[in-house]
């Protein structure tokens, strides 16, 4: 196919100072660009921050990448409950047609 490549030749110290120079940096953009809480505004750990980070196309999607680990868990027990009322109130609502349209009115009609 082709030549293998060859590997790059730095001088040890410029490629210190560069890696010391870079991970600074690095590290000054990272607190930049770290995320804080939406509800509560707590600014997220390494852990945190770790976990809402895309891992991967397979990998399951965080639920609440805004929020932090305290503010997920109220979220989601409060979307638990939520869902719970809803689907109460769906089977509410769909029970009501029902008594309508089987009503025994209709049937004596029919007779
Ligand atoms: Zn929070």
């Amino acid at each position: 196919m082709g030549h293998p490549e060859e590997p790059h030749q730095v001088p040890a110290a410029q490629a210190a100072a560069a890696a010391g120079a870079d991970a600074a940096q690095q590290r000054a953009e990272r607190e930049a660009r770290r995320p804080a809480c939406a509800n509560c505004g707590t600014r997220f750990t390494d852990e945190r921050w770790k976990a809402i980070e895309p891992a991967g196309w397979d990998a399951p999607r965080e639920t609440h990448p805004h929020l932090c680990e305290d503010c997920k868990q109220r979220a989601i027990t409060a979307e638990r409950q939520a869902e719970h009322t809803e689907q109460g109130h769906q089977e509410h609502d769909q029970a009501l047609p029902e008594l309508k349209n089987g009503g025994t009115w209709i049937s004596r009609f029919r007779s």
